[in-house]
């Protein structure tokens, strides 16, 4: 079965590790810092926290940003659950705006709306949803009415660029941006996220957040009394300035990210030709039609979603699905609307408020695309959509 997402690895990235197994250090040694490093100046970003997963990065985003308790964050439905959690985990609560059509991204007209409706807005949260970056000029202008800080959900789009041409991550839109290193994202290191930031301020709450709130020095310590003898600082001495988090991130994660770190643009140039080869396949098709038109040479490809009609096809998702599955072909959705899970029902959160992320869910599926894919399985990825979505044709010349 072909999946719909899966990493490449190569010796080197093994080496890589294995690398690092032979040294001396697992965690908390160079190859962390090495990694920051490589993608701060990668995406033109002053300073970069890598952490245990993209979860944890909009975690301590979600806390250095001060949400608390009767804080908003306003995010899209269309997204991974993680985007809209982060304003709980911190005492907040997430709200949402609808989608455009067109992008599948936060809409900046519903956006202010909702800002306007809800009043008091702390956070907006985007996300480049399948790497192609929002509108962030339009989303920053509606944060700054807001008086709200943005944290962006690049999960999906490490190396995609904004429509100036610059790099998702720099800075220029948001406070902080957010990535995900999980093994189906751009570029793997088993599991592992990052958070990117030109705010110094921001930069320390979150190194200081992601070892348990402790401060080795870095800070003025808060317990003079505990913390020096005269004027030395006592040798044993650390202080938890707050409540903090173990989210550290490994040195064998780093080692295995920044080896692929190394291949991103190999990586987004297969998946960018991958995506060229399959729009053209499906250009003709009425009952599947491929999504975000606009864009192509910015995004970085994280997914391909072809929207059907499934009652064109006279058949249903599932069907479709198993349908593709015979033929050896994977496909998942992504992404059931935020606001329909059972958490935030409860929460009061109603179907029908997002129409435009409703009906996009009702028609999408995400077909096979990774850097690995290779030639003959995406001809068969074609002709198995093919076989469903294209009309029988009665060949004329038999
Ligand atoms: C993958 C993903 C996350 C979470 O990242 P993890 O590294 O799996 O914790 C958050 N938001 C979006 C949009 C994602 O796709």
């Amino acid at each position: 079965m072909i999946p719909y997402g899966r990493h490449a690895i190569d010796e080197d990235d093994i080496r890589a590790v294995a690398d690092v197994l032979r040294g001396g250090m697992l965690t908390q040694g160079p190859k962390v810092a090495e990694f920051e490093r490589a993608v701060a100046a990668m995406v033109g970003a002053r300073y970069a926290v890598a952490v245990a997963n993209g979860t944890a990065a909009l975690h301590l985003a979600a806390l250095a940003a001060k949400l608390g308790p009767g804080d908003v964050a306003i995010t899209t439905p269309n997204t991974f659950v993680a985007s809209a959690n982060c304003a709980h985990y911190a005492g907040a609560r997430a709200a949402f705006a609808d989608i455009d059509p067109v992008t599948l991204n936060l809409d900046p007209v519903a956006l202010r709306a909702a800002c306007r409706k809800l009043g008091k807005v702390k956070a907006i949260i985007p996300v480049h949803f399948a790497g192609l970056p929002c509108d962030m000029p339009a989303i920053k202008a509606v944060a700054d009415e807001a008086g709200a800080l943005v944290i962006e959900d690049a999960s999906h789009a490490l190396g995609a660029s904004y429509a100036d041409g610059s790099l998702v991550g720099n800075g220029r839109y948001a406070a902080m941006t957010v990535f995900s290193f999980h093994p189906v994202k751009i570029i793997a290191a088993g599991e592992g996220g990052m958070i990117t930031t030109n705010d110094e301020a921001l930069y320390r709450r979150l190194l200081r957040l992601r070892s348990h709130g402790i401060s080795k020095g870095d800070y003025e310590f808060l317990n003079p009394e505990e913390a020096y003898q005269g004027d030395a600082v006592n040798p044993w001495y650390y202080e938890m300035q707050e409540l903090g988090y173990n989210y550290r991130i490994t040195d064998i994660h780093c080692a295995l990210a920044l080896s692929q770190l190394g291949k991103i643009d190999r990586f987004i140039a297969r998946r960018r030709a991958i995506a060229a080869r399959y729009d053209a396949a499906f250009a003709g098709l009425t009952a599947a039609r491929p999504t975000q038109p606009d864009g192509r040479a910015r995004s970085s490809h994280h997914l391909y979603v072809l929207r059907f009609d499934f009652e064109a096809l006279g058949m249903n998702r599932g069907e479709v699905m198993r349908r593709l599955a015979s033929d050896g072909v994977g496909s998942q959705v992504h992404y059931i609307p935020v606001h329909y899970q059972p958490y935030y029902r409860e929460l009061g959160h109603v179907r029908g408020a997002y129409p435009h992320a409703e009906r996009y869910y009702e028609q999408a599926l995400t077909i096979p695309l990774y850097y690995g894919l290779t030639d003959v399985e995406i001809e068969r990825v074609i002709a198995a959509v093919h076989k469903i979505a294209q009309p029988a044709r009665r060949s004329a010349t038999a």
